[in-house]
């Protein structure tokens, strides 16, 4: 097993509180099983000794009597029967032990399935929220989704632009079949405020004029899902090159996650909320379930760091469709608390199912990043993301080298939504 293995499989069952539970009552029930077996199968081989022994003893008197006379015949048979009885002890001996250490070795290794399937059900999740919606990612830039983001102003986003009007004129309806007239109207007119402020905002944050490919954009770089066996890496690596990012957290009890709350505060990162479970299927499962999650985290951070979150990502996007009944009640229910929610509108991919290579994980940034003024972008600090902290350094050596100011979110930065919290009353 190699050490990166044996750590991750420390944490999941050492650091992951949510989660912890589960695994446990699954290894215990399998515990039960094997040491239930064991137990019978022990019961089984000390009867049969004692059965043996017990026999001996009364065929050893009777032997005593019969071959009174031939005391050397006699000592070699019992001699060769303590052989045996010693024999069958020692087999006892090491079927027990084997029967310890086979059951213990199946959870080991049933743990570990667990704790992998776990993560391919969130990355499966992740994908679910993105893919099911085409307001999402993929047709975002046709419609209000990214209502905040302002289109760069090369050939390719003008050309984009003009799409985006056309297909509005032609087709109002087609992607936006649940709106009414004035919400499309409203959300227009929000897209052109928005992008106004975006831009004094922005303009206000990244003084410096740098030259490169990527001067006058802003990128801000967002990690969900955290913290993990990474987090201290990433800040290592955010702070070797002085740059400041968001952490959209869950909720984890530990010393060590309590220790990452903290440092990525200390250090001047923002800290974002990202649900204390990041069970969608829980979450969403009705507005009470939100709160009830969503106070957990803010109650356990407040705890740790001292002041109140409003900051927020919702597990899956703002836009996802775990809830049929749709995300209204839970944005309100943000907008209540005056909480602002981040969505992305470029990401590494790191949670899409395709093992990227570092190299892809960079380049699927930065093709987004040159072709949008304002950038969020969405990877993952979690376990399983090992490549994203490799891709990382490189990643913001290139974006710096290049002109791009990155910039941590704040409560102030306008916010990139797939629906946007204005259009929800
Ligand atoms: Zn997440």
């Amino acid at each position: 097993m190699s050490s990166d293995f044996i750590r991750q499989l420390v944490y999941k069952f050492n650091c992951n509180a949510p989660k912890y539970d589960e695994y446990y009552v699954l290894i215990h029930t399998y515990m039960c099983q094997f040491l239930y077996v064991s137990l019978e199968i022990c019961c089984y081989f000390f009867l049969s000794c004692g059965k043996i022994v017990i026999r001996d003893f009364f065929r050893g008197e009777d032997l005593q009597e019969e071959d009174y006379v031939n005391f050397i015949k006699l000592d070699s048979t019992v001699a060769e029967k303590r052989k045996r009885i010693n024999r069958i002890k020692m087999a006892i001996i090491i079927i027990i032990i084997v029967m310890m250490l086979l059951p213990t070795i199946l959870c080991i290794v049933l743990g570990v399935q667990v704790s992998r399937l776990q993560e391919n059900v969130n990355d499966l999740m992740e994908i679910h929220g993105r893919v099911e919606q085409p307001i999402n990612i993929t047709k975002g830039k046709e419609n209000y989704a990214y209502a905040a983001e302002k289109p760069d102003s090369d050939k390719a986003d003008k050309q984009e632009e003009n799409q985006k009007e056309n297909i509005d004129a032609a087709e109002p309806s087609k992607e936006n079949l649940n709106l009414s007239e004035s919400d499309q109207r409203q959300r227009k007119h929000a897209v052109k405020s928005n992008q106004a402020s975006a831009d004094a905002f922005d303009a206000s944050k990244s003084s410096d004029s740098r030259d490169g490919i990527y001067a006058g954009k802003t990128v801000y770089l967002t990690f969900d899902d955290g913290p993990s066996i990474y987090t201290n890496d990433i800040l290592d690596i955010l702070a070797e090159y002085d740059v400041k990012a968001t952490f959209f957290v869950i909720g984890k009890t530990d010393d060590e996650s309590k220790e990452a709350y903290r440092r990525i505060v200390e250090e001047g990162h923002t800290i974002g909320m990202h649900s204390y479970s990041h069970n969608y299927n829980q979450i969403y499962k009705s507005i009470e379930d939100f709160d009830k999650d969503f106070t957990n985290l803010w109650d356990l951070l407040y705890d740790i760091i001292g002041y109140r979150l409003k900051i927020y990502r919702f597990p899956g996007g703002s836009a996802n469709q775990v809830n049929p009944d749709g995300m209204e009640k839970f944005i309100r229910y943000l907008n209540d608390k005056s909480v602002v929610y981040f969505d992305w509108n470029v990401e590494n991919k790191d949670a899409t199912g395709i093992r990227y290579t570092k190299e892809e994980l960079i380049d699927n940034v930065l093709t987004d990043v040159a072709r949008k003024k304002r950038s969020i972008v969405l990877m993952h600090d979690s376990s399983a993301k090992g490549t994203t902290v490799e891709s990382l350094a490189e990643l913001i050596e290139t974006l710096l080298s290049e002109g791009a100011s990155i910039l941590p979110l704040t409560q102030e930065v306008p916010p990139i939504q797939q629906i946007e919290a204005d259009s929800i009353e």
